[in-house]
């Protein structure tokens, strides 16, 4: 499930779809995730691939409510060296010919959006809804100086990164150098995130 498109380093212009790790309900469900007995668990494994490469995984662990209803999927991975956790709440719709569809509940505050697909925007550590998604882009882009922007994308381009989540060391590049770069890199990725959450508040969960 999933599915993520390698969009050549471009993201900082701009992110698109293609450009964000995605999870989509309908996948879920298609993994007999979400056909579940009262209270039950049930344990899936996302993974993103491109031309062979994988990009990340993530662990999803649906919780069924007494009456075996998904109640909520919760989210583990690693962003960036760092462990995530945290719950994303689902809701139903009576479908025209009977049974129910699903879908989940953005979890940044004040959206709750009823949405089928999640992603992981370029900027920021949590799944939420394409519509928060667009608004972090517009948010880091404009608190960052174009000055802070021209140098992160001129360290992306250096560690020749197609993926927002990091990459591998380019085979030309000492590891000294490729450790300093990085560091720089994620320095500023945690400047854009500080700001993207003073201004969206999203709820984080423990890891
Ligand atoms: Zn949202």
């Amino acid at each position: 499930m999933g599915g993520f498109k390698s969009g050549r380093r471009r993201w900082l212009s701009g992110p698109s779809e293609a450009q964000c790790l995605g999870l989509s309900v309908f996948a879920l469900k298609r993994t007999k995730a979400l056909d579940l007995e009262p209270e039950e668990v049930c344990r899936r494994t996302s993974v993103w691939e491109s031309a062979g490469q994988s990009f990340g995984s993530v662990g999803l662990t649906v919780e069924a409510d007494p009456q075996g209803r998904p109640a909520l999927v919760w989210l583990s991975y690693e962003y960036r060296g760092t462990p995530v956790r945290y719950a994303i709440q689902f809701t139903s719709t009576r479908c025209n010919y009977g049974g129910v569809r699903w879908w989940f509940i953005c979890p940044v505050v004040g959206c709750g959006r009823r949405v089928a697909k999640l992603y992981l925007p370029p900027v920021g550590n949590h799944f939420i809804c394409r519509h928060c998604a667009r608004l972090v882009y517009a948010v880091t882009r404009m608190r960052l100086s174009q000055r802070l922007l021209r140098r992160v994308e001129k360290i992306q381009n250096r560690l020749g990164w197609s993926n927002p989540l990091g990459g591998e060391r380019p085979k030309r590049m000492h590891t000294p150098t490729f450790a300093k770069l990085v560091d720089l890199y994620n320095r500023y990725f945690r400047l854009a995130v500080q700001k993207f959450y003073e201004q969206w508040g999203i709820k984080t969960g423990e890891p």
